[in-house]
C-alpha cells in the first residue's frame, strides 16, 4: 500500500514541527509523489488507501548535522584518551593506514543504517571519498550533505591538498539534481585548515550558495593556540577571512570567547553542538542556555562514531535539553519541544533545505518517522514532546519514510541486507585490530 504513489498514514499524534507547532491527535499524513500532500486532524482525512500505525507519534525526520560516517568502523577503537592525543595518536595513523574508497562505503553503510533505525533522514558529513558517501546512501535510501574534509595537508581523497577544491567543484555538478545527495563545504578547523584554504571556502560558498561547516572552539587549548597565532579568537578569525555569514555552521563552539557573542548574533551564525563527543573527549560543557538566550540557532550533531559512540540523535536531544539545564541552574531552559526543533525544522534552516524538508507541512519531502509509543517507558504520554524527547529512544523508531520511500519497516531496513553489513564492518575491524598495536 505505501509503495503507491498515494497513500495516507495514521497515527495517535502528527508532530508537524511547524510554525505553530501543530500535533494533531489523532492525526493523519497525506503522501502523494514523495511530498506531504496535507497534514491534519483525523476528521479532515481526505479519500484513500490508508495504513494505520494506532498507538504511534508521526515526526519530520531527524537531521543529524555533524558526523563523520565512516568513522564507525572505528567505533571504539580509542576511548577514554583526551582530543589530541585521540587524533594524533590514534585515529589519524589509522585513518592514514586504511581510508579508502572501500573504508568508506563499507563504514557510511553502517552508518546509514543505524542512522535510518534512529530516525536520522539527513546526515551532514564531513569526511573523504564522499562520492563513496554518495553511492552508501543511496543504496541505503537516507539523504546527505556531502562534505569532502578541507585540510592543509595531504589527505587519504585529496594527495594534494589544494586538488580537494576541484574534486568538491565536480562533486557540486554531479549532485547537482541528485534526489538524496547535495554538496556542502566542510572545512576542518582553523587550526588544520591553511588561512588561503579558508579564504577559497568562503568564494566557494559565495560561488555556488553552499552552507559551509567547520570544527570551531572545541577545546580551550585550541582557543589559546588561535589567540596566540592569530591575536584572535577562532570566532574573529574566521570573521577576518569572509567565512562568517548565514551559511555556515560552527561545529562544537564549547569554549566560545566573550567577543565572540556579539559577531555570532550580528551575523545570525548558527552553532552545531555535539554535546556527548565533548562530555566523551572531556573537552568541555558547551554553553547551550546561553546560545539559546541570545536567540543563536543551534542544532545537534552526533560527531564520529570513533568519539561518541554511536550516532543516536535522540541521545544528543536529551543531552542537550539536560546540559542546558544543568549548567544554568535553570530547568526552564530548553524545553522539549524545543530540543526537538533543534534536530528537525531548526536543521533545515541551517541547512538552507527549511523549504522542503524539516517539518510535516503540504509541499514538502515526505521524510518522516513512525515512533511505537505502546512500550512501558512510553506509557503514559501527557504531552508528546515530553513523551519524545525525555523517555523515547531510537529503539522505538518503527518506520522511516525517505522521499516516501519506506526506507525501514518494523525496525528492520528495507533497501539492504542488514547483515551483509555487519559482516563487513566486522571484516574491517578484524583488519584494524590487528594492527593497531603498531600505530
Ligand atoms: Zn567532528
Amino acid at each position: 500500500m505505501v509503495d503507491a504513489d498515494r497513500f495516507l498514514l495514521t497515527a495517535r499524534y502528527v508532530v508537524s514541527m511547524d510554525e505553530e507547532s501543530n500535533v494533531f491527535s489523532p492525526g493523519y499524513v497525506e503522501i502523494e509523489d514523495k511530498k506531504i500532500k496535507s497534514a491534519g486532524p483525523i476528521d479532515t482525512i481526505p479519500e484513500g488507501s490508508r495504513v494505520d500505525y494506532g498507538n504511534s507519534a508521526i515526526i519530520p525526520g531527524f537531521i543529524n548535522s555533524h558526523t563523520h560516517a565512516a568513522m564507525t568502523l572505528l567505533r571504539g577503537v580509542a576511548d577514554d584518551l583526551p582530543l589530541d592525543d585521540w587524533l594524533e595518536g590514534h585515529i589519524w595513523p589509522l585513518e592514514a593506514k586504511f581510508l579508502s574508497p572501500e573504508f568508506v562505503l563499507a563504514g557510511t553503510r553502517l552508518a546509514a543504517a543505524e542512522m535510518l533505525k534512529g530516525g536520522t533522514t539527513l546526515f551532514a558529513d564531513m569526511y573523504f571519498f564522499e562520492d563513496e558517501v554518495a553511492e552508501a546512501s543511496k543504496e541505503t535510501g537516507i539523504r546527505v550533505l556531502l562534505g569532502e574534509g578541507i585540510l592543509a595537508f595531504p589527505t587519504a581523497s585529496a594527495k594534494e591538498p589544494d586538488k580537494v577544491f576541484d574534486l568538491i567543484r565536480s562533486q557540486v555538478e554531479r549532485y547537482q539534481d541528485d534526489e538524496l545527495a547535495s554538496v556542502h563545504i566542510a572545512a576542518h578547523s582553523t587550526y588544520a585548515t591553511s588561512e588561503e584554504q579558508l579564504r577559497h571556502c568562503a568564494e566557494l560558498a559565495g560561488e555556488f550558495n553552499l552552507p559551509i561547516q567547520i570544527h570551531c572552539a572545541e577545546t580551550e587549548k585550541e582557543v589559546k593556540e588561535s589567540l596566540a597565532k592569530h591575536g584572535k579568537s577562532q570566532v574573529a578569525y574566521l570573521e577576518s577571512l569572509g567565512l562568517l555569514d548565514a551559511r555556515i555552521g560552527l561545529v562544537h563552539m564549547v569554549w566560545p570567547q566573550e567577543q565572540d557573542w556579539s559577531l555570532l548574533k550580528r551575523d545570525n551564525i548558527s552553532v552545531i553542538s555535539c554535546p556527548q563527543s565533548n562530555l566523551k573527549l572531556a573537552s568541555g560543557i558547551p554553553p547551550l542556555a546561553r546560545y539559546i538566550d541570545e536567540g543563536i540557532r543551534v542544532s545537534l550533531g552526533t560527531d564520529g562514531a570513533a568519539s561518541n559512540n554511536n550516532l543516536d540523535v535522540w541521545e544528543e536531544m536529551r543531552l542537550a535539553a539536560f546540559l542546558a539545564k544543568g549548567s544554568s541552574l535553570d530547568p526552564a531552559k530548553l524545553p522539549a519541544r524545543q530540543a526537538l526543533r533543534m534536530v528537525t525544522i531548526d536543521a533545515a534552516r541551517i541547512w538552507g533545505t527549511d523549504e522542503w524538508l524539516g517539518s510535516l507541512e503540504p509541499g514538502k519531502k515526505a521524510d518522516l518517522v513512525v515512533v511505537d509509543l505502546s512500550n512501558p517507558h512510553t506509557t503514559p504520554t501527557y504531552d508528546i514532546y515530553s513523551t519524545l524527547v525525555y523517555a523515547a529512544c531510537a529503539a522505538d523508531v518503527r518506520d522511516v519514510f525517505v522521499a516516501g520511500r519506506r526506507v525501514v519497516k518494523e525496525g528492520r531496513i528495507t533497501t539492504l541486507d542488514e547483515e551483509s553489513v555487519l559482516a563487513e564492518a566486522n571484516e574491517w575491524s578484524q583488519r584494524i585490530a590487528l594492527t593497531r598495536s603498531n600505530v
